[in-house]
């Protein structure tokens, strides 16, 4: 595929101050794709001057012409977005479907959202006979997973470049190619040079160097909980803001009396898209004790469908993981949860039948999961799938929200007021009722160790803000 060989830095492709490079392959068949330059402090300290500098005009430029250069991303993306989702597949192995349909489709979906929210924003209001201003942060340092690599870039300079603040992107090392497109798009689409840098790179290299620059304003993170605790550590020492999206262990809770062929539908559905690697998936599906071996066996019906393949098969619906490391990961945790007494159902921690290449793992569903287990506590971060049964409502709760995450979660129930009082007190940032849709207008983000900040719509503009106010 083709790549660029430089760092996009102040308005150009100019080439790395080093001459590291990171090999950029297909998870499906571990052919090299491309090859991209591995940067490092020095191409981090080029783009954060860059950024520095293009500060004040961006700042000033009037919202309604932010808007529209963010307009002109938007048209392009949506240009190219058969060519996204080919770079999405080709380097994270995302069935083409999928890609068409989430990894392309969303970044536009949310660029749409704040192209508008630019034009709208009111940056001003008057309290009484203070004057308060909203006022951009200043320079965004944004460090981004490969899971879902155009939307974890979108949702943070979409809403950083719509209220006037400058960026620079380190993406993650997998998926560095749909970030050079963005890239490109950004400067086909007229935003000036040194708004948005791009540094590709190695994390604990050139993520590291960006995380602990002096002249950042705000560090906005996506990824791990152990890499974003080291990040929030790094911006306290430095008094920056920090923004951290962090893991997820989020409980499917179905209510008795639901509608349980469907819930268990959609659970399964939800864990083994993306081969599982979403933060926000419903890892523990919770059921009743009286209806729990009918959803098991309904959980293992439906997974038998998850046909593992090419990702450019239109009959696959699970593709590889991204690498190697993640694939003996997550078998890894199938190993832990036989160990520790889970019975499998469904898949298990050999490779799928046929397959003799790629990162592949089977969709795996776990019954008799109990919730100190390991795999009930830990991220998996793969397409397995924990049952656990609960007996009573407060016994429901008390597991769902027994964990040190808070990112997502779901109910169900046939009375739609008994699951949103549930999902009152469920200690999480995100709650979807009877499967309801995704809205990039909603906030997203974490509660307890699941992150600080909201990304998506007003909210997560607004973590790009800092506030001043004038007394008249
Ligand atoms: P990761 O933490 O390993 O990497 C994320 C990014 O951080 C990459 O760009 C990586 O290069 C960089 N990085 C790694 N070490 C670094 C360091 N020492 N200093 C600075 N940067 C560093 O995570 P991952 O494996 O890429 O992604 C998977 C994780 O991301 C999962 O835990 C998942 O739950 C989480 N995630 C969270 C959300 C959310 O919105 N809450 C969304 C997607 C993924």
């Amino acid at each position: 595929m083709k790549a660029h060989d430089g760092m996009y830095i102040d308005g150009a492709w100019r080439p790395a101050a080093g001459t590291g490079t990171i090999e950029v392959t297909n998870p499906a068949d571990g052919t090299l794709l491309a090859t991209v330059p591995a940067g490092g402090p020095e191409d981090v300290a080029a783009a954060v001057r860059a950024a520095r500098a293009a500060l004040p005009g961006w700042a000033a430029t009037p919202p309604a012409e932010r808007a529209a250069r963010l307009d002109a991303l938007r048209r392009i993306l949506t240009d190219r977005r058969e060519e996204i989702a080919r770079t999405v597949t080709a380097e994270l192995g995302s069935p083409l479907t999928l890609s068409q349909k989430v990894h392309a489709a969303v970044p536009i979906a949310v660029c749409t959202g704040y192209a508008e929210l630019a034009a709208a924003y009111s940056f001003e209001e008057r309290l009484g006979n203070s004057l308060v201003l909203r006022e951009p942060v200043g320079v965004v340092g944004a460090i981004t997973p490969w899971n879902y690599p155009l939307h974890q870039i979108v949702a943070k300079a979409a809403p950083a470049l719509a209220v006037g603040c400058t960026m620079v992107l380190k993406p993650a090392e997998d998926t560095p190619l749909v970030a050079q497109l963005f890239a490109e798009a950004v400067d086909e689409a007229g935003v000036p040079a040194g708004v948005f840098n791009l540094v590709t790179g190695l994390g604990p290299v050139a993520g590291q160097a960006l995380a602990e620059h002096e002249d950042i304003d705000l560090l906005s993170f996506t990824g791990s909980t152990a890499v974003g605790r080291r990040i929030g550590a790094a911006a306290a020492s430095g008094v920056k803001r920090v923004a951290l999206e962090l893991g997820g262990k989020s409980a499917n809770v179905v209510l008795p009396g639901a509608d349980l062929a469907k819930a268990v539908k959609v659970g399964v559905a939800n864990v083994m898209s993306n081969s599982g690697q979403t933060c926000s998936a419903w890892t523990r599906m919770l059921v009743d004790s009286e209806r729990y071996e009918e959803a098991v066996r309904l959980a293992a019906e439906a997974t038998a469908k998850y046909t593992t393949g090419d990702p450019l098969d239109e009959a696959t619906r699970v593709g590889p993981l991204v690498n190697a490391a993640q694939r003996e990961r997550v078998t890894g945790y199938i190993e832990r949860g036989r160990e520790e007494g889970a019975r499998l159902v469904a898949g298990g921690a050999e490779p799928p039948e046929g397959v003799e290449r790629g990162h592949y793992v089977r969709p795996t569903v776990f019954a008799d999961v109990t919730p100190g287990m390991t795999i009930a506590q830990e991220e998996i971060f793969g397409p397995v799938l924990s049952l656990l049964k609960y007996e009573d409502t407060e016994d429901a709760l008390r597991i769902a929200n027994g964990t040190v995450y808070g990112l997502a979660g779901a109910v169900w129930s046939e009375d739609e007021e008994e699951a949103v009082a549930f999902a009152r007190r469920m200690e999480t940032g995100q709650v979807d009722i009877n499967g309801g849709r995704f809205n990039p207008l909603a906030p997203f983000g974490g509660y307890k160790q699941s992150g600080v900040g909201r990304e998506l719509g007003v909210h997560g503009l607004e973590e790009y803000l800092q506030t001043k106010s004038l007394q008249l």
